[in-house]
């Protein structure tokens, strides 16, 4: 099983099914659907991430609309099995044992992945250690590096006691950069031989198996460690002096140390491949723009449709492009279907009754403030009067990291706000947002609106899901829209066009008012005025958007320029 060359996928989280909650968000979902394209096409992979037995969290709504946690108790061997070798790395100077479970995606097609999910829940480890794999982005720094730690440099020796050949590392974000240092001490140079310490570690070496995908287009974004923690946590596996040149003078910058090492580097959109540029000059960094996987992101409504009109569409994305065969009718009959069942499924798990034939908005997402859930409230009474155009209801979903207090606090913000304004305007926000829930929203609204402030959205897929069912989208150009988007044609951009790729300075009010005049002047009104003009953007959302918005097309660019380079 293991005599085939492998690239190894490494990836702090990973969303694979709605059952698996390794997962806090796009960057997650994004590894799922890597690994489950890799399947269909059988590309020789295998996959390595944390086992967060207590999951992300669950999230619950208290009567003051504020977000509380629990953690979930999930049971990995309802779904994995678990491998009997260990490999040890050392944490505080202790030993630290890692075991793995390991789960299986396998396509209809016959590709399979083998999913690593390593744990360090074992008996020979203090207590302590066996929390080191419980919480996905749980406790603080000094947590953060241990997890690090066991994913990264664990990781290699995982795939390495299990036999497997690997032909690329590529990391999945900083996350994993640690794996580096494992590869240096796996082929320095006997010292015995060489007579200049720069030869010792063989660097070039290290570079031809690493590649890097960056998702974060901001300095803070970017994991960073000071020295005097590494050399407690971690100590000095290679010596200090040369961990400073790779990763940073001041301290551990887990983004440089994966740029410093990796022959090959992505962006995530072709926009953020130049945003990271003008973080990191002097780096070759090229872009691959995200793709979601087409067949587990669509419903079973237009699931059946694409396999009347369209057959191969699930392995052949690229046939999509031929959405424009599928009868006016059976189309909108189809997204009726996806309607009706979101808002079953609303009064199912919130009571609440919402009317099929309102236009409806949906917004869910991590809620950090870059995203800007809130940002459609900017003006409560402009907002208020869109409703004079024609009636419609939004639906919310999206979880703070339960230290983003100003996340939390959008969160509750909206909670507070629907109260208010529910008798003009239907607004509901569903708690525990997760990967089911995903695709019923992507799919049972008419509108998927996003808000981010630019350029902070280094791709965003969600838009992506949508336009697979036919939704269509509302956003700021940012990240992957810029690539999607044709104005009337597509969907609807919101705010100027992207120029610079710095930070912008925030203008809500201006992105808010170009909102609310698209919402109320063109959107509304083709909404109840244009089917047939709505009814060809949602083709277009298909055949021009997720034809090529699709995780087959992404990985079969990291195919050809990343992983046989
Ligand atoms: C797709 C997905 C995301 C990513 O959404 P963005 O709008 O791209 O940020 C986050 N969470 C879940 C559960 C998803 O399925």
């Amino acid at each position: 099983m293991n005599s085939e060359v492998k690239i190894a996928y490494f990836s702090m989280e990973i969303g694979i099914s709605n059952d698996i909650p390794t997962y806090s968000g796009g960057l997650g979902v994004l590894a799922g659907d890597t690994i489950k394209s890799s399947a269909d096409l059988k590309i020789p992979l295998v996959a390595v991430t944390l086992i967060s037995k207590k999951g992300y969290f669950r999230q619950d709504i208290d009567g003051d609309g504020r977000q509380v946690e629990y953690p979930i108790n999930w049971d990995p061997s309802r779904f994995m099995v678990r491998v009997s070798k260990k490999v040890k790395v050392q944490i505080e100077g202790r030993n630290v044992y890692i075991q793995a479970w390991c789960y299986q995606v396998r396509s209809v097609t016959g590709g399979v992945v083998d999913v690593l999910y390593l744990d360090t829940d074992v008996e020979e480890n203090i207590k302590e250690d066996r929390e080191i794999t419980a919480f996905l982005y749980g406790g603080d720094v000094n947590y953060r590096l241990k997890q690090e730690i066991v994913l990264g440099i664990g990781g290699v020796r995982m795939l390495h006691a299990l036999g497997f050949h690997i032909r690329k590392y590529h990391m999945n974000e900083g996350h994993a950069s640690l794996l580096v240092l494992e590869l240096l001490l796996t082929y320095k140079k006997d010292v015995e031989s060489v007579w200049d310490e720069r030869w010792v570690w063989d660097t070039d070496t290290v570079k031809d198996l690493c590649v890097f995908t960056t998702h974060t287009p901001v300095e803070a974004g970017h994991d960073r460690f000071s020295y005097d923690l590494v050399k407690n946590v971690l100590g000095e596996i290679v010596p200090l002096e040369l961990l400073k040149k790779l990763g940073g003078e001041h301290y551990l910058n887990m983004t440089l140390l994966a740029l410093n090492l990796s022959k090959y580097v992505n962006g995530v959109a072709k926009k953020h491949g130049e945003v990271s540029k003008t973080l990191f000059p002097g780096y070759e960094i090229n872009a691959i723009t995200n793709g979601v996987h087409s067949f587990t992101w669509t419903c079973e409504s237009f699931k059946q449709l694409y396999d009347q009109y369209i057959p191969g569409w699930a392995n052949e994305p690229e046939l999509l492009v031929r959405a424009e065969i599928i009868p006016d009718a059976e189309l909108w009959e189809a997204h009726l279907r996806a309607k009706n069942d979101l808002f079953d499924y609303i009064k199912k798990i919130a009571g609440i009754e919402m009317d099929p034939d309102v236009l409806t908005i949906g917004f869910a997402r991590r809620f950090t403030s870059y995203k800007r859930a809130d940002l459609i409230f900017s003006n409560l009474e402009k907002f208020l009067k869109i409703s004079e155009k024609g009636n419609f209801q939004i639906v919310f979903a999206g979880k703070a990291h339960p230290k983003d207090t100003p996340g939390k606090d959008i969160i509750k913000k909206i909670i507070d706000l629907a109260k208010v304004i529910n008798d003009k305007i239907k607004v509901v926000f569903l708690k525990d947002y997760n990967m089911e829930m995903a695709l019923k929203l992507v799919s049972g609204v008419d509108v998927w609106l996003n808000t981010p402030l630019r350029p902070r959205e280094a791709s965003g897929t969600s838009g992506m899901k949508a336009s697979h069912n036919g939704v269509i989208n509302f956003s700021i150009l940012d990240g992957w829209w810029i690539e999607g988007h044709i104005e009337g044609i597509t969907g609807w951009s919101i705010g100027p066009k992207p120029l610079e790729s710095t930070l912008v300075h925030a203008d809500d009010m201006t992105d808010a008012a170009d909102l609310y005049g698209k919402l109320g002047n063109t959107i509304i009104p083709m909404y109840y005025h244009d089917r047939n003009q709505w009814i060809k953007i949602m083709k277009n959302s298909i055949g021009k958007i997720a034809y090529y918005f699709n995780s087959h097309r992404m990985m079969r660019r990291y195919v050809t320029e990343a992983y046989i380079r």
